[in-house]
């Protein structure tokens, strides 16, 4: 498969364990994934030898810190291959920099009677701060559709975007359906009409390679914890242009320039967005994420995936009466479904039973829901660290709860 996963799974001494009384099958990736010991080692080395706070001391280990801080910069530069440092911001994760430019980028560009554009399948996370400006601007909120297999019905921007669209906000790959969205073909038509667009690469960063010049993505976002990396990091990559001209989001240390009780002046990118002691050590864990995923390659990362996704699509299909929601050729390993009439509550406590943990409920994403008349899904969701033979026990959890009702 490109590289050998019985070596990775020794990177990840979390999933050696047992829950009630089984091998834990961890299949909720796409919530949180496992962190490697590279990364757990990086953290506490850094924690035990180098801890201080950054940007602010002239001693030697304020001066490490910042050095290993502004090192992390870098190696998000290069993996969204972004063209300077400076678009590089570090926030607590996707939401808060969906929030950031939500509120920032609204502050300047959006008045009353503007246009929002994001799709009916956004995370809520990519909807909310969308909706909270139309409110403070008195703006409207418009929503590109998908189609039941779970592909966006992009072919309808054209007709949905006008002069007062200000942005158009989408996932790269949607938390529910898996579907990978065409979207350079969407920056480009919203390009042709002079908006710029946000994409949420929470779910895409960790499966498909990105760069965002290629792309020509404004913004893009996504969160550490979902890339082998630690919680309460995240970043905003922006392009200089429209960061320069946002106002900053929060405000306090790091941030200024010069203050006095009469006019503060802020510090230049990408301190700007950056208020307050930031999560440095996450930033440092970040990096080392980053490079671990790097030195496997994305490329058989993203094949090894997709051979867990068509062998764990095939063999639940083959069970029968199982309704998966999101079918599209172009899909990264999500899969939510329906067995027979089962609740997803009782699923999902039913499979932690046999030591297998799934999402179930609305997955941050009640327009998904709607969409589907449901009130709740369970999802499996696949790292290239999972095995066939987890797929193996999934299914044969899945035989025996349904043997059960
Ligand atoms: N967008 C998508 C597509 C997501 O999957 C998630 C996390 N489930 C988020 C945004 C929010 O990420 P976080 O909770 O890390 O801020």
């Amino acid at each position: 498969m490109g590289f050998n996963y019985q070596n990775i799974r020794k990177d990840f001494p979390i999933l050696d364990q047992q829950v009630n009384l089984r091998p834990w099958t961890y299949l909720d990736n796409a919530a949180t994934s496992q962190r490697p010991i590279q990364v757990i080692e990086k953290i506490r080395e850094f924690s035990v030898l180098t801890n201080a706070n950054i940007h602010r001391g002239t001693h030697t280990h304020a001066i490490r810190t910042t050095e290993a801080y502004e090192n992390a910069r870098e190696i998000v530069k290069d993996f969204l291959h972004a063209k300077e440092r400076e678009e590089v911001i570090f926030t607590h994760g996707t939401t808060e920099s969906i929030n950031l430019v939500a509120w920032s980028f609204c502050e300047k560009f959006l008045s009353e009677g503007d246009e929002i554009i994001v799709t009916e399948m956004e995370h809520h996370a990519n909807i909310v701060p969308w909706q909270m400006a139309c409110e403070r601007h008195h703006a409207t909120l418009k929503v590109i559709p998908f189609s039941d297999n779970g592909e966006l019905k992009s072919e309808l921007l054209t007709a949905l975007i006008s002069d007062r669209t200000r942005i158009i906000a989408v996932t790269h790959v949607s938390n529910t359906l898996g579907t990978v969205n065409p979207v350079k073909e969407i920056i480009r038509v919203a390009h042709s009409h002079n908006v710029p667009v946000l994409i949420d690469g929470a779910q895409s960063v960790p499966h498909i390679s990105i760069d965002v010049q290629d792309l020509d993505c404004d913004f893009f976002v996504f969160s550490g914890h979902k890339i082998y990396g630690p919680t309460g990091i995240g970043v905003l990559y922006g392009k200089r242009a429209w960061l320069e001209a946002m106002p900053p989001f929060l405000g306090g240390g790091e941030m200024i320039e010069r203050v006095t009780f009469e006019k503060t002046t802020y510090n230049e990118l990408p301190y700007k967005f950056e208020a307050g002691t930031p999560h440095y050590v996450g930033a440092i864990g970040l990096g080392t994420a980053i490079q671990y995923i790097l030195n496997l390659g994305l490329d058989h990362i993203a094949s090894y995936e997709h051979h867990l996704l068509t062998e764990a699509s095939e063999k639940m299909k083959a069970l029968g009466n199982l309704q998966i929601f999101g079918e599209t050729p172009s899909k990264t390993g999500v899969i939510s479904f329906q067995l027979d009439q089962i609740h997803p509550f009782d699923l999902g406590t039913l499979l932690d039973q046999l030591g297998i943990a799934v999402r179930t409920g609305r997955l941050c994403a009640d327009p998904v829901m709607d969409h589907y008349h449901v009130t709740a899904m369970t999802r499996a969701s696949f790292a290239f660290y999972n095995t066939s033979e987890e797929i193996d026990r999934f299914i044969e959890a899945l035989k025996r709860i349904r043997s059960m009702f």
